[in-house]
């Protein structure tokens, strides 16, 4: 049993409902349970500039997958989704990120974890920070500090 924080985003096609509709799916995924998730979040984007904004959250799931066996489950939502890779960074429908996996180190060819950018993302940190304001990384980098770090341009949802 391992427990998994989950980056949501999406900014295609109604973004706040594909995230909505991402969460009771995460909830159905096999040998799994959604343990919590965060509210949802408007970002600006990574990357190109000349595209909607973000809505984001963070769900925690407590599963049995192996973490490979969760991607491929995770790929295939984004599928089910609709979404098609147009340009690095660019706008989807969905996309679910593995952004921890308890306190493994993954570097393999299809799965990093700790997610490479989780660190540096306000978009990750601060709802992962609603969540469990005491996560620690593998690296020994805590949330807390992290959030000092970082200014918080989210605008939150009300849900
Ligand atoms: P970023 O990874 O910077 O957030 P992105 O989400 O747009 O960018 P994708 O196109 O969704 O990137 O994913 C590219 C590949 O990243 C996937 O095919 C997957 O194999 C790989 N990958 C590596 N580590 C992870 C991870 N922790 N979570 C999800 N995918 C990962
Ligand atoms: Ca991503
Ligand atoms: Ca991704």
């Amino acid at each position: 049993m391992s427990l998994v924080y989950i980056g949501l985003g999406a900014n295609l096609d109604q973004p706040q409902q594909q995230l909505e509709q991402a969460l009771i799916e995460l909830a159905r995924l096999p040998d799994s349970k959604l343990i919590s998730h965060s509210s949802l979040y408007h970002s600006k984007p990574v990357g190109p500039q000349d595209q909607p904004d973000y809505v984001n959250a963070v769900a925690l799931l407590e599963t049995q997958l192996a973490p490979l066996d969760l991607l491929d489950a995770l790929q295939q939502l984004e599928q089910d989704h609709g979404r098609i890779r147009k340009r690095h960074w660019g706008e989807r429908t969905l996309d679910l990120d593995i952004l921890l996996i308890d306190d493994l180190v993954i570097n393999s060819e299809r799965l990093i974890v700790p997610h490479p950018f989780a660190q540096e993302r306000t978009f990750v940190v601060y709802p992962l920070s609603e969540i469990t304001p005491t996560v620690t990384f593998p690296n020994g980098k805590r949330l807390e500090q992290l959030l000092t770090e970082l200014d918080n341009d989210l605008i939150r949802i009300r849900g």
